[in-house]
């Protein structure tokens, strides 16, 4: 089976009538649409606010989670996909097959970032099992990367063995876990389709205590109800790692910004207007970042903290 995606539980398509355009048929699954293309490439260069790493690793486009502020909706080609964010996936088939086509150690000492466009444990992910297979692929062809795993999914913890096999091969791997709020009216808020807060936090802790590298990362910081008790809450993982980082008000070519429709969110739940928000939530943002800097072993912020850890 290598090489080969397993069948979801839904109807795969048929094969692709244009290479150029290497879509699919699309399924459905309520008003959720997953796609499947053939890709040129399944490592991207990496560049702006991860240009410290070598490469990005993308299995998938798009992402069912739809945070309200995720900046990767930027960087969909058309608006309606961009209008659409978090209801359409696109699974790259062919993913494990480039992956093993690379000559043996290519991928030895690389810095890669998993991922930074789409969270690698999508829900479809426990069916068809891509990030896994690509994490399989990794182990036998005995490949050394530096990998980075950032996630907002428990399922994660799934795939801990094939994290320790490829420290055992000469590799290392760090698993971020982005955990926003100590609030879930907060997270429903702005991230209604993702797991909650808590369950993301049980899952790291797992993940640290299977003896795999692990980092906390809350970016964005949301708004915190409790600053002392979520930093308990971010200890009692076990976890010694954290990176923090408020919105990104900035957005240009390179540097893509916070989503409209979470300004106005966050504006209506700091009950200001949108024009006096930004100052607000900053206040909030350094206030409870002056707690979590007492409180945690070692926190770094921005892009400074997100620098590779190896
Ligand atoms: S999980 Fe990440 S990629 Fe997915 S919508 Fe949220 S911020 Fe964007």
């Amino acid at each position: 089976m290598k090489g080969q995606l397993p069948l979801p539980g839904f109807p795969m398509p048929v094969s692709p009538s244009c290479e150029d355009a290497m879509m699919e048929r699309p399924a459905k699954i309520g008003d959720a649409q997953i796609t499947y293309s053939r890709v040129g490439d399944i490592l991207t260069r990496a560049t702006g606010f991860m240009d410290a790493y070598d490469y990005t690793l993308n299995p998938y486009s798009g992402c069912f989670f739809g945070c309200t502020y995720c900046y990767a909706a930027f960087f969909s080609r058309d608006i309606e996909k961009r209008d659409s964010w978090g209801h359409w996936l696109v699974v790259k088939k062919n993913a494990v097959e480039l992956l093993e086509k690379r000559k043996r150690g290519d991928l030895d000492g690389k810095l890669i970032y998993m991922s930074s466009v789409t969270d690698p444990y999508q829900p479809v992910e426990r069916e068809l099992g891509l990030t896994r297979r690509l994490l399989e692929a990794m182990v036998d062809r005995l490949d050394k990367p530096k990998l980075v795993v950032q996630t907002r999914s428990p399922d994660v913890a799934r795939d801990c063995d094939l994290f320790r096999r490829i420290e055992e091969n000469g590799g290392r791997v760090q698993i971020n876990m982005t955990a926003t709020t100590d609030d879930e009216d907060i997270r429903r808020t702005f991230e209604p389709f993702c797991p909650s807060n808590p369950v993301r936090l049980n899952a790291i802790g797992e993940v640290q205590s299977e003896g795999v590298d692990a980092c906390i990362t809350m970016t964005p910081l949301l708004l915190v109800s409790n600053p002392s008790a979520f930093a308990e809450s971010l200890c009692d993982t076990g976890v010694q790692k954290f990176i923090a980082q408020p919105f990104h008000f900035q957005r240009g070519k390179f540097l893509a910004g916070t989503r409209d429709n979470a300004f106005d969110l966050m504006a209506e739940k700091l009950g200001c207007s949108r024009d006096s928000f930004r100052s607000k939530y900053l206040d909030h943002y350094k206030s409870v970042f002056g707690v979590l800097r007492d409180a945690l072993p070692e926190l770094g912020e921005g892009k400074a903290g997100f620098k590779p850890p190896f």
